[in-house]
């Protein structure tokens, strides 16, 4: 094949190039051809702009956004919107292209996309926030649409610049848009079960795996890092599912009790204490860089991407890792995972119960109508468990990693779709 190998990875590792060594693996395992090769790294669209926006002191300050569209070829693109000091072109690429990936692997029908805004809304007002939001989505107008592009929250984004995004939005078309944006509020058609949705994806690939592993879960003990919404879900539904989850962390810190933690007492308490799990007595704390390295079955990074390093991988104890957070695993750590025997559920499979569910709030905004939360959850578990057994088979059949065998679903799809839509 004629298509030139990505640049190796530096020691600090670009989130694109992390994307694109294992693109490049799994693309070699299918002999993908180097016109579609070419055609599927390079995002369709760049879009950068300028946002001037009045402050409450009345200065004006002028903000950058971005948002990239990787591929539309299974359908309109999807992704979330990260409002963050570190938001660089590069890392919303690399995201972008994850998302279509994600997509194909839990086979719904949407491209990729990913969008940010560099600021700080910690230090930012609410009214702030808001004009921001609405200076995005107008300058966004044209790229953002119900079938063309459709938005939902990522790190520093929630509900209410959802919901200010849709409003914008409708005001500009001159109608209510609802299925323009994803994890709105309930009263404005966002979804029952999202919330929940990403834990309980990775709960379901957790016991999809654990069987393949013979692992019984009544007799699993689990380790989680990271408590907010993914890793609290997940530690919860998976400790309802008779696991013993015996560490958790956040950023106050890591706690550890070999007999199990009671989750819902972890959670009340987290309610009760701004967010944090910061004197939490249900459990020892111990150093953070030790939850990843605790003796149980099942190890959940759930916080933030890059954890899981050539530093730390050879002393993983655990026996599977399933990745709720976006890219917690180095590429270069992804070899010695592999030759330790541990069974990692990748992130583009893990956590699709997120966009999963999203997806279901579109269809359910383009009904006009309502689901339960007992339908939305039977059908995101039957697509989560269907995808888990897809990317198992291809992983058997290709003699490679869950993580490649992912790659290789996702890509074999977009490139087949795309070469029967064909170009110009
Ligand atoms: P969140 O903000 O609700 O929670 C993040 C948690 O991680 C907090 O408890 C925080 O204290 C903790 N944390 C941050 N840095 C940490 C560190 N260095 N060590 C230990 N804990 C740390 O975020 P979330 O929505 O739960 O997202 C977590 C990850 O899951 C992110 O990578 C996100 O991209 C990914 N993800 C989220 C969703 C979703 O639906 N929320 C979907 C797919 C993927």
């Amino acid at each position: 094949m004629a298509y030139i190998e990505p640049a190796p990875i530096k020691d600090k590792e670009n989130p694109f190039e992390s994307m694109m060594s294992r693109f490049h693996i799994a693309a070699q395992h299918l002999g993908l051809d180097d016109q579609v090769y070419n055609v599927l790294k390079s995002p369709e669209k760049q879009v950068i702009v300028s946002l001037p926006v009045t402050m409450d002191d009345g200065s004006i300050k002028t903000f950058e956004g971005y948002r990239v569209i990787h591929s539309n070829i299974l359908g309109p693109s999807k992704g979330g919107i990260r409002y963050d000091m570190d938001v660089n072109i590069d890392e919303v690429k690399a995201l972008a292209a994850w998302m279509t990936w994600k997509c194909a692997v839990v086979d719904i029908p949407y491209g990729g996309a990913k969008g940010g805004i560099k600021c700080n809304p910690r230090e930012m007002s609410r009214g702030e926030v808001e004009r921001l939001t609405r200076a995005y989505t107008s300058a966004m107008h044209e790229v953002f649409g119900p079938d063309k592009d459709i938005p939902a929250p990522d790190m520093g984004t929630g509900p209410a610049e959802m919901a200010w995004l849709m409003d914008q939005y409708s005001r500009a078309q001159g109608m209510t848009v609802n299925a323009v944006v994803t994890g709105k509020p309930l009263v404005l058609g966002g979804s029952l079960g999202r919330t929940e949705a990403t834990g309980r994806g990775v709960m379901i690939s957790a016991l999809a795996a654990m069987e393949k592993l013979k692992i019984n879960p009544f007799k699993a003990k689990c380790s989680i890092q990271g408590f907010g919404n993914v890793g609290s879900w997940a530690a919860y539904l998976l400790e309802e599912r008779g696991a013993q989850i015996c560490g958790i962390s956040d950023l106050s810190g890591a706690y550890h009790n070999d007999n199990g933690i009671d989750i819902q007492k972890a959670i009340d308490y987290r309610n009760n204490n701004n967010g944090s799990l910061e004197g939490f007595d249900g459990a020892e704390k111990i150093d953070p860089d030790e939850l990843l390295l605790l003796d149980v079955d099942v190890l959940v990074p759930a916080a933030v991407e890059d954890v899981i390093t050539v530093d730390n991988a050879h002393k993983i104890k655990a026996k599977l890792i399933v990745e709720g957070a976006n890219g917690p695993t180095s590429a270069k750590a992804d070899s010695m995972i592999n030759e330790q025997g541990i069974m990692a559920v990748p992130d583009i499979l893990a956590n699709a119960g997120g966009v999963t569910v999203s997806y279901f709030e579109w269809v359910q905004n383009r009904l006009g109508y309502k689901w339960t939360a007992e339908r939305v959850n039977r059908r995101s578990d039957r697509i989560m468990k269907t995808s888990f057994q897809k990317v198992y088979e291809t992983s058997k059949k290709y003699d490679v990693s869950l993580r490649i065998a992912a790659y290789i679903v996702a890509i074999d799809k977009v490139s087949k779709t795309y070469t029967y839509r064909g170009g110009f």
